[in-house]
């Protein structure tokens, strides 16, 4: 274990899984990771790896083959493994995230269907909130769901799946309007569906097809994708939960256990920018000395420590909130939001250090240059964090004047 990042209180259990996974990311992702992101080659082998680790089923409930580990053991894993590379921790964040909106609001026998082939890996998760014409503002979706009989029929078009291609389950949040009258907030009429399809790109399955990767500046491995719904066909067993109408609440709930993902991705990267700035700054000489002699460049890396450690801690409280069963947004949207900026400046600063050989993509720093960006988008911008954070103190500190 490393000196900064360290977590006070866990049970002998946690530190056996996150050392068991350090060392995977030390052996099997850290070695490969640059050449197969400069390739965006998908990391197969690192993926059946995570499989045999049993990370897939890391939260999902025992009784369903899971481990039924909490949030927090989960967050820290994605920090570890983040710091071997951000893209695999993608990998395993959309499957997240759909597996615990399935241990929420699942039906029974969805939770059945699902969740044991969901522990083992063999159904992968993707979830697809964002169209073309939207990410932010969830309301203004347009794909809709029209019911049928027994089916729904559902057409339109969805922007920026991570894992669009190599999922096999995807969580898609649509309009649907049936039951409820026109004039019903956009909130309570969409709808979750959970929509089973075969790995890969083209049509999927009959009135789905997800066209190919979009080409990213970073954050490269992982497929990202749109998806495009021209008739589909999704039985009424397959609203998530069995009732229509819930879907951008369930979404919401999801996407909130994944912004403390998303800071622990951000702390993960700092860690290894950081690691990777002090070892550069003893080697490399300048005027006679190590540039770690310079006083401007000790700052640089005690003001890099010092976030590391500061978005480590938020992020370690925002899980430990989620999991004593308290209302965590303020705490989350907290974390993603100061990990992600944080996680930008430490790996700018690391950069920096580099001087020229930054540039180069010889050296992993330029990797994490590219790849920090996604996490200040992702899961909501700072933006909208911000917007979060800001509504619920204003709730905690109402003028009672
Ligand atoms: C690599 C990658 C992977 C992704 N994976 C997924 C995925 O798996 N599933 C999924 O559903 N989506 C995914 N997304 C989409 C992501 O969630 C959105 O990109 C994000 O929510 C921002 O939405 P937008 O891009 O439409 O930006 P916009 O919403 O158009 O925002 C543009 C700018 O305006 C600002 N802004 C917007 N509204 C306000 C406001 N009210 N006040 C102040 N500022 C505002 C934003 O902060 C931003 O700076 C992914 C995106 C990327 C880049």
């Amino acid at each position: 274990m490393t000196r900064l990042a360290q977590t006070a209180g866990l049970t002998d259990i946690q530190r056996e899984i996150l050392s068991t996974v350090r060392d995977f990311v030390d052996k099997e992702i850290l070695p490969v990771a640059t050449e197969l992101e400069h390739r965006d080659e998908y990391p197969q082998a690192i993926v059946d790896g995570l499989k045999e680790l049993g990370l897939f089923g890391l939260m999902i409930p025992e009784e369903y083959g899971g481990l039924g580990e909490s949030l927090l053991t989960y967050a820290l894993c994605v920090e570890e493994i983040a710091r071997g590379w951000m893209s695999v921790s993608g990998i395993i964040n959309t499957h997240f995230i759909v597996a615990y909106m399935l241990k929420q609001h699942g039906t029974q026998e969805q939770k059945d269907h699902f969740l044991p082939r969901m522990a083992t890996g063999e159904v992968r998760g993707a979830f697809s909130m964002s169209e073309p014409g939207l990410g932010s503002d969830v309301s203004a979706i347009t794909s809709k769901a029209v019911q049928d009989g027994e089916e729904y029929v559902l057409n339109g078009q969805k922007m920026w799946l991570t894992n669009g291609g190599s999922s096999t389950l995807v969580a898609v949040l649509v309009r649907s309007d049936e039951g409820h009258p026109e004039g019903t907030a956009p909130h309570k009429s969409m709808t979750t569906f959970l929509v089973e399809k075969e790995p890969g790109f083209g049509e999927v399955r009959p009135g789905l097809t997800i066209p190919g990767k979009i080409d990213k500046m970073g954050y490269k491995g992982v497929d990202t994708t749109e998806l495009i719904m021209d008739g589909l066909r999704i039985p009424a067993n397959r609203v998530l939960g069995g009732a229509t109408g819930r879907g951008f609440y369930q979404m919401m709930d999801g996407v909130e256990v994944g912004r403390v993902n998303v800071a622990a991705r951000g702390c993960g990267v700092a860690q290894r920018a950081f690691e990777l700035g002090v070892s550069y700054a003893q080697q490399r000489h300048t005027f006679g000395k190590p540039i770690a002699q310079h006083q401007a460049i000790q700052f640089k890396l005690a003001e890099m420590a010092t976030k590391v450690e500061a978005a480590h801690a938020m992020m370690v409280n925002a899980a430990r909130k989620k999991d004593s069963g308290e209302r965590n947004d303020l705490e989350a949207g907290m974390a993603k939001y100061l990990a992600s900026e944080y996680c930008k400046e430490v790996v700018e600063d690391a950069f920096r250090i580099h001087g020229g050989y930054g540039f180069s993509k010889e050296y992993e720093i330029e990797r994490l240059y590219r790849e920090a960006p996604m996490l200040l988008i992702g899961e909501g911008t700072a933006e909208i964090q911000k917007m979060i954070i800001g509504r619920r103190l204003l709730e905690e500190y109402r003028f009672q004047g």
